[in-house]
Parts: C-alpha cells; structure tokens; sequence
C-alpha cells in the first residue's frame, strides 16, 4: 500500500477517559482526523490535581478557560510527620511561587474536567466520536481494524489505546504487564470543612502511608487517605458523620469541622508497567500502559503527556510524509515515555516504601532528606521541579506551544 494512501487514514482513541479524551484532542490539533470510540462512561467522583505542564497542555487545546474558574491552585504544599517514629522529620513547606508558578498543580473534580474535554471533542470537525466499546483488534502491517460491539468496525493506521487498566487492546497486542501490589488502599472522598484550606495542600506522612488534603473550590478539600485493607473496611463501616469525624482526626482538625459532600471511593494500591508501550500500530495511553499509586499526583499527569507525545510524533510524521503508526512513530514514543513513567513509579514507590518501613535507618534517611530540602533552597527548587514535571523529552503541548 502505498505511503499517499497510508497518510489519509484516521488514527483512533480507543477509551473516553481522560487520557483518551487528551489523546483524541491532541492528535486532532496536529491535524490528524481522529476516530474517538467510547462506551457511555460511569460518574467520576474523585478528583485530579493538574500539574503545570498538564494545565499548559489544557490550555493549547482551548480547553483550560472553561476549568480554571473551577479549579484550584496548590500555592503550597507542606508535608507533616505523623508516624509518631522516633526519628520523625521537620515540617516542610514548598511554595510554588519559588518556582515562579502560582501553583504546582492544579485540582478540580474529575466529572468537571471530563466534561469540559467531551464538549471541546464534540466541537472538534475532526474527531468523530463513536458510542461504543472494541470487542476485536486486528492487526496487519499496513492498519489495524478494531471490531465493535454490533458488528461495526473501524481501520486506523495508528492506535492510542487509552482504554483503561484491564485494556483489551493491550491484551489483544499480546503485551504483558509488570505487577506490584501493596498492602495498602487509597479511601478517596470529599469534605466541607469550617477553616479555609489557604490554597494549601497538606500530605500528613503516617505509617500505612499519606493522608493528603487537597484543596478545592471554596472552604472542600479533597481527601486522599493512604491505609491498611483491614482499616479501610472499618472506614467502609463508618457512617457519613462518624466517616467526616475519622478524617478531622486524621487531619488533626487543621481545616476545623468535616462535612462529607462526595460519594467515598476506595482503590486498592498497585504500580502497573506495561512490558512495552508500542506494538506494532499499537500505542499505549494511560492507565493502559501505567497504573500508578495515587501518591503524588502523577497518574493522569503522565496519561497527559502519553497522548501529547504521540501525537507529536504522528503530526510530525504526516508533515514529513511518513506514516502515523509505521515503526519510528511507535519506537520513538516507547523511547520517550519509557523513563519519565519509570521514573515516577520508582520515586512513588520509594518514597511508600519509606513510610511503610519500621527500620530506623529508613526513618532517619527520610527525615535526613526532608531536613536538607528545608535548609536548602536550591535543592528545594530541583525536587519541586522534578514533582511538577520532566525536564527533558517534553512534548510540545505541554510548554502550551502548538502540537
Ligand atoms: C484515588 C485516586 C486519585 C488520583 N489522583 C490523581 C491526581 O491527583 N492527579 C493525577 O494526575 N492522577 C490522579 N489519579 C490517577 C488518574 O485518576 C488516572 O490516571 C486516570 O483516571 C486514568 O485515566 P485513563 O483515561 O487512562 O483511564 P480510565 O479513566 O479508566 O478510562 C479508560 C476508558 O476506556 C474505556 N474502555 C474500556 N474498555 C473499552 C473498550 N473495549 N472499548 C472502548 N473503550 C473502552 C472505559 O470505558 C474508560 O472510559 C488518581 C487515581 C486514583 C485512584
């Protein structure tokens, strides 16, 4: 098949979460026609704290203006030792504004951010958007057809498959992943509470891992609560009030009274890798190809940069004449997320490790580290840097220039 007839074919997103949301509408800003297949999704109730580079993105793709009035920004972020160790660290405190940024992140509900990116799909001419869920991949080396529910099918030469943690295409693709399970549970939900939260986020290190407030609109913050499976079912148990009343303790009542105004969530921990990020025509996007611990905010962050980067790389390949999907597109983008997803799962993972750990030595290296950060300005600035983002192999999109 000849390269002319390659280039007139779409890719397509496979999975309307949000890393296939961004995909979709980043690939179309490259110029790219985009087929978007998504079965109706279920309400979100959690919430997403935006890093910088992720809010420029956002803000390239003419989709930011309509979130920030409906966002939140993390001016400072401060860290508490609660794990009532004998060596226990120093608070620290971390302002964005040391970095020049009005806030590290950004945090807002996901139900906002979901349809703030399916209304900028809908008014995009060249994503068509496709109710649905791919029951069959087949692949050849000039395209691939996804096969839907109901018999239809779709013929793309690049695929983002940003269909979620148990990813069909993934599986279809025959590509494994890398699974690390720990014994620990994430209770999600969010509180109205008597204090204002400052714009600041709050991470209280305890020994089954971090209880974080993150701030949102008006005197709520969402609360992400790192703790044993046998003392989330106790927080299961809990009532509405007596739940809200766990958390102002846990809090130390920093933010006053508690008031539950979410759904709860709860989402067991593990660090997920897929074994490759690329096969054949095959791109994984998001949790499809990483599923990391929500410690840190990074999960979405990264799913964000997976579908800037490839599209980067298919606009790229189409200006020069090349192939969307053909294998310098795929091998390029394998190269360019492989570290900045290894490199966040190793820095989660430490760090929960680091908590969960009775040795002293441990206990006294993280207090060490958290000492030196709060002495040291330069070194601040660097570990501030590197949370909000990568420095090098970023795409485009996420310095807000165009894809
Ligand atoms: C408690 C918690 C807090 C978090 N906080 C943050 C944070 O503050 N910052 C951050 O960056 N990240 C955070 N994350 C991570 C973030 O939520 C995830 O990275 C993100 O939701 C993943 O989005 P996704 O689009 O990759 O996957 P999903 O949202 O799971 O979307 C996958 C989509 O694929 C679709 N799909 C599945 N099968 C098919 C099929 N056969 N055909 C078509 N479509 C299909 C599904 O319907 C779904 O819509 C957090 C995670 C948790 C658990």
């Amino acid at each position: 098949m000849s390269s002319d007839l390659r280039l007139q074919r779409p890719a397509a997103v496979v999975g309307g979460g949000a890393s296939g949301l961004v995909a979709a509408l980043a690939l179309a800003a490259g110029g790219l026609n985009v087929k978007l297949i998504a079965p109706p999704r279920a309400t979100d109730p959690r919430t997403t704290a935006l890093m910088d580079g992720s809010v420029r993105a956002l803000e390239a793709l003419g989709v930011w203006e309509a979130l920030r009035p409906r966002a939140t920004p993390l001016r400072t972020m401060r860290l508490i030792d609660d794990t009532g160790r004998l060596i226990r660290a120093p608070e620290v405190g971390f302002r964005a504004n040391e970095l020049g940024l009005e806030g590290f992140a950004w945090n807002l509900e996901n139900e906002t951010l979901l349809t703030a990116l399916d209304e900028a799909v809908a008014g995009t001419g060249k994503i068509e958007r496709i109710a649905g869920s791919v029951t069959g991949v087949v692949e050849t080396p000039d395209e691939v057809t996804l096969e839907l529910e109901g018999g239809a099918s779709v013929t793309a030469a690049l695929v983002a498959a940003a269909d979620g943690r148990n990813s069909p295409c993934r599986l279809a693709a025959g590509i494994g992943m890398r699974v690390r399970d720990y014994p620990q549970v994430a209770v999600t939900a969010t509180l109205a509470h008597s204090r204002p939260h400052g714009d600041i986020s709050t991470e209280f290190h305890t020994r089954t891992g971090p209880f974080t407030l993150v701030p949102l609109p008006g005197d709520r913050s969402s609360v992400v609560c790192v703790v044993s499976a046998g003392e989330a079912e106790a927080l299961a148990a809990l009532d509405d009030e007596a739940f809200a009343r766990a958390m102002e303790r846990k809090a130390h009542s920093l933010l006053g009274g508690m008031r539950l105004v979410s759904k709860r969530g709860s989402f067991p921990l593990s660090q997920r890798t897929a074994e490759r990020f690329a096969k054949g025509r095959i791109a994984l996007v998001g949790e499809a190809a990483h599923i990391i611990p929500p410690i840190g905010a990074q999960g979405l962050n990264l799913g964000i940069r997976d579908g800037a980067t490839l599209a980067e790389l298919a606009s790229d390949a189409a200006r020069a004449g090349g192939d969307i999907g053909g294998p310098e597109v795929t091998e390029a983008y394998e190269r360019r997320r492989r570290s900045d997803v290894a490199s966040r799962g190793f820095a989660v993972d430490l760090f929960n490790r680091s908590l969960l750990s009775d040795l002293l030595p441990v206990a006294g290296l993280r207090g060490l580290g958290l000492w030196m950060l709060g002495q040291s300005p330069g070194l601040r600035r660097l570990v501030m840097r590197q949370g909000v983002g990568p420095t090098r192999d970023v795409p485009r999109l996420l310095a807000g220039k165009p894809v």
